[in-house]
């Protein structure tokens, strides 16, 4: 059911009032409609689609409306027909998405026959699209632009098709004439509007509320179609609303209570399709409760019929912690109290209207959000609090329920000495700011009292810096106020939780996480009910912000974002090794590490959320894209839901190692095997150091000498307690360690390199492990850290590659050629073994003498470094306090487990700096 137009497609310009409902209009119309009264002394005016759409109430009604006047009648049917009001009724609101197609409203439909409530109220927004394209008519219709004729055309044909899809019969032919009816005196609107060239709220509510009066035509003829008795409320007819000066409604619950109870006498029925968003002015001129008000359509019918539950259905399985839009990993909120719901949706969680909460909450009615998609969602229950404190399902130990934005918003600054202890100057600030008819969002006020400033929306500060100005004219040329700034582009963000009241530290937390993402804060608020703190920010920030504060609170507390460069041998195994603990870390350690990138020097595979370890390989080879470092950085830094990101360098690369002091600067910490940043060009490892003690990033390197061994951490520890250094000698090469571990006997020394090339142990072309470069990078790394200033040429090595093999073909060729020099090396093993000694290939850093050096040496038998199997590192540091006994570590230093491992230590090493459980 639904009011006739106002204005008859036949009327003339002549005709029209500024206000569509003026008597004229309603003359105009009389030989279409019926007459009846609403209410004592206001002629109200319906066509009577009664009996078309509503069956057998609706013709009773009807007729006795002929027979006798209006007013008696009614006052007879409330004696006769009591709106039986309390639990027996359930309140259902579906959204625009849950209706936007005929597939979708026979969906609600079956959710409505299903439903066991004993009565129940439905309450249905315009099919999804609906009402912008009717806001949009007036838009065209305003600026004269003759679009709005086709543009309505298409509102026609898309509620056509769906009748036409829906129902069939005189069904359908009701629905059809009475469409056709509607868009013709519309036509007859805009084209006033258009001449016009200006539309009046009235006019315009008017228009765009046809949206809700189809749908709910629309969807009750399919209800009763499956069998269930149902009777359709145009609202209009029942919600009284008091427009106010801020484009908003205050429901007259008497008035509205008064008329539903006469509603409800004429059309008794345990089922009701109403339609959201619209009401009438109590002078019964249409109006809506404005946009996104079918929600707090629902809320007051909820308050009238004091119903036991509202149930708000849309299209994500309930509230989330933030808008799920702008930060994927938000989760589902089972409950919320009022308050926090209010909150949320006041300041920008729009999957519920901010004017729903109150109507319920003095009632205690529970709000629930469900999903019509996903109906196995539970959705999130609105209620008391203390019905939200005995559920122990909710995530209970985060403080900040939720976060919400508001985006074009402009800050207000009012600043000078002469606010100071003087009465009165916030009134008239806001005095003047409501006279410009600006909403203020936000207020904050430093305790000196030097400046007031406030958030309004962005649309509205010209008007209401322009107020300012005007009223604080003679303070503003006193100098009494400095000035009157505005700040533009501005965003609010709320983090709204019940529970932060009383709970020390959650600021310093939200506001740590706002410093760690780089944003600044230009305001703030928190008022003393302590459920809210709002910052203001800029706009282009608020995405980032949003996301920041929310993974600080909702994400386990050490989220490190990672980027793996170099998926070889030790990356790949590093993965692996991540995957296989990442579940342990999670759950016993609190740390959360995220793979958000992995390149190779051709190919990179990128996700926003963490890549599915168990299956990178493939995601790389068949999903990768061309692999640029400058995007993978961007990616894996530029996620700012993680706080913390980390890039791990697994080549041997020293291009991606001429990138770390970049890295480091812009934030990210770096860990690496790779030896080529720390035995580079001193200058440059210096830099590197200097800009790592600076700043708060790490960069951690304990896998470039002896893998998984703590040698650089040993060397670290002792220094930074105080030691002194005195020389550092040992085994640092596993390849070569196995070499001369296993000369022995009668083996010949070719005959050692190539059972540990066949082993693995070795470089493809054994010459790069001969060559002893490897081992003299270590050194250098040593050296320089004892705080010799030491270059890699400042090194002397002795070469394992006969001269003539140097530069000789391929490794193979090597292999063949190498038995030729054996001798030599026999005969040096002899000499040794007649001494009782062996032969070791070491690395010394004698930081007394500020030198070092890489050489074959001669060891005692009994000497630790000849006491070694397999491929074993062994370290002494002798120091000052170590000094008769060296402090030794030992163990195997080579191989990609042990190696990735070393790395993976430094990975958990970074975690417990920030912030991670030990
Ligand atoms: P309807 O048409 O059903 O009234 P709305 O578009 O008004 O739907 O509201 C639902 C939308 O609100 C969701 O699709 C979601 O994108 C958005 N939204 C914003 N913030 C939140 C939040 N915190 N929780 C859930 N949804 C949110
Ligand atoms: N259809 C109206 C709007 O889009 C009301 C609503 O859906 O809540 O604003
Ligand atoms: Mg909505």
């Amino acid at each position: 059911m639904a009011f006739a137009s106002p204005i008859s497609p036949s009327c003339s310009l002549h005709n029209l009032s500024s206000n569509p409902f003026s008597k004229h209009n309603k003359i105009l119309i009389l030989n279409k409609i019926q007459p009846f009264s609403l209410s004592h002394g206001h002629p109200f005016f319906r066509v009577d689609c009664g009996s078309r759409w509503q069956g057998k109430d609706s013709l009773n009604y009807s007729l006795s409306s002929f027979v006798t006047s209006a007013d008696i009648l009614l006052d007879e049917a409330v004696e006769k027909t009591q709106l039986p009001k309390g639990d027996t009724w359930s309140i259902h609101k579906f959204g625009g998405t849950c209706v936007g197609t005929s597939e979708r409203i026979r969906n609600v439909a079956d959710i409505i026959v299903k439903d066991e409530s004993e009565r129940k109220l439905v309450v249905v927004s315009a099919m999804s699209k609906v009402t912008d394209m009717m806001y949009d008519l007036i838009d065209r219709a305003q600026s004269r632009d003759d679009s709005y004729v086709t543009a309505l055309d298409a509102v026609l044909e898309k509620h056509k098709l769906t009748a036409l899809d829906l129902l069939e019969g005189d069904d359908l032919a009701n629905f059809l004439s009475r469409l056709h009816q509607d868009i013709n005196n519309l036509k007859a609107m805009l084209r006033a509007i258009s001449i016009a060239g200006h539309a009046t709220e009235s006019f315009s509510d008017f228009v765009v509320g046809h949206g809700e009066l189809w749908s709910a035509q629309l969807l009750s003829a399919v209800v009763r179609k499956n069998g269930l008795d149902c009777t359709c409320m145009d609202t209009r007819e029942v919600l009284v609303v008091n427009p106010t000066s801020s484009n908003q409604v205050d429901p007259d619950y008497m008035e509205s209570g008064r008329r539903l109870e006469k509603w409800y006498s004429h059309n008794p029925c345990n089922t009701i399709v109403a339609t959201g968003f619209i009401a009438s002015t109590p002078q019964n001129i249409p109006t809506t409760l404005k946009r996104d008000g079918s929600d707090f359509s629902a809320a007051i019918l909820g308050a009238l019929f004091r119903a036991r539950q509202v149930t708000i259905w849309t299209d994500v399985d309930g509230v989330y912690s933030a808008d799920p839009r702008k930060v994927s990993e938000a989760v589902i909120l089972k409950k919320l109290s009022y308050q926090e719901a209010w909150e949320m949706s006041y300041f920008g969680a729009n999957v519920l209207h901010p004017r729903t909460i109150i109507p319920v909450m003095v009632y205690d009615i529970p709000i629930v959000i469900r999903n019509i998609f996903n109906l196995s969602a539970r959705g999130t229950m609105i209620c008391r609090p203390a019905g939200c404190e005995n559920e122990n399902g909710q995530r209970m130990e985060s403080p900040v329920k939720g976060f919400a934005t508001i985006d074009n918003l402009a800050l207000v600054n009012v600043e000078g000495t002469g606010m100071a202890g003087v009465p009165g100057t916030a009134s008239d600030i806001f005095g003047a700011v409501r006279d410009a008819g600006a909403n203020v969002i936000m207020i904050s006020q430093a305790s000196s009292e030097h400046s007031v400033c406030f958030a309004v929306p962005e649309k509205e500060v010209n008007a209401v810096a322009a107020a300012l100005e005007a009223r604080f004219r003679q303070a503003l040329d006193a100098g009494r106020l400095s000035q009157i700034a505005v700040i533009p582009n501005c965003s609010i963000l709320a983090a709204v939780g019940q529970k932060m009241a009383s709970t020390p530290g959650v600021s310093a937390t939200l506001f740590n996480a706002l410093a760690k993402a780089n944003i600044n804060v230009r305001a703030i608020a928190q008022g003393c009910s302590e459920y809210n703190i709002t910052v203001v920010i800029k706009r282009e920030d608020c995405i980032r912000a949003l996301q920041a504060v929310h993974s600080r609170f909702y994400l386990s507390r050490t989220t490190i974002a990672m980027g793996i460069i170099g998926p070889g041998l030790i990356g790949g195994t590093l993965l692996d090794q991540l995957r296989d603990q990442a579940a342990v870390l999670k759950e016993k350690f609190n740390i959360d590490l995220r793979v958000l990138g992995i390149t190779g020097s051709r190919t990179m595979f990128l996700s926003n959320t963490g890549i599915d370890l168990s299956i990178w390989r493939d995601l790389l080879r068949e999903k990768g894209e061309k692999a640029d470092m400058q995007k993978f950085v961007q990616h894996v830094h530029g996620n700012h839901s993680i706080p913390n990101t980390v890039l791990v360098d697994c080549t041997a690369d020293s291009y991606v190692a001429s990138y770390y002091h970049d890295w480091l600067r812009q934030g990210l910490h770096v860990i690496t095997p790779n030896k080529k940043a720390n035995s580079g060009p001193l200058e440059q490892y210096l830099k590197l150091r200097a800009l790592q003690r600076q700043s708060y990033t790490h960069y951690f390197y304990e896998a470039t000498v002896g893998a998984g061994l703590p040698i650089v951490s040993t060397l670290q520890g002792l220094l930074e307690t105080g030691d002194k250094i005195l020389r550092i000698e040992g085994i640092f090469s596993g390849t070569l360690s196995y070499i001369f571990n296993n000369f022995v006997g009668t083996r010949a020394f070719s005959e050692a390199v190539k059972e540990a090339k066949e082993a693995g142990y070795t470089e493809p072309d054994p010459r790069d492990d001969l060559s002893g470069t490897d081992v003299a990078r270590k050194v250098i790394i040593l050296a320089r850290e004892s705080g010799l200033k030491l270059e890699l040429s400042d090194i002397p090595v002795q070469s394992l590659v006969p001269e003539p093999l140097k530069a000789s073909g391929s490794a193979e060729e090597f292999l063949l050629q190498l038995p030729q020099f054996d001798e030599d090396m026999a005969e040096r093993r002899q000499e040794a073994e007649a001494a009782g000694e062996v032969l070791r290939y070491v690395g010394v850093v004698d930081v007394v003498n500020q030198k070092g050096t890489v050489e074959l040496r001669r060891y005692k038998k009994e000497h630790p470094f000849a006491q070694l199997s397999g491929s074993d590192n062994i370290i002494a540091f002798t120091t000052q306090r170590y000094e008769k006994q060296p402090l030794i570590v030992r163990g195997p230093g080579a191989g990609a487990e042990v190696t990735a491992g070393g790395v993976f230590s430094d990975i958990l090493r970074l975690a417990s700096y920030l912030g991670a459980p030990s």
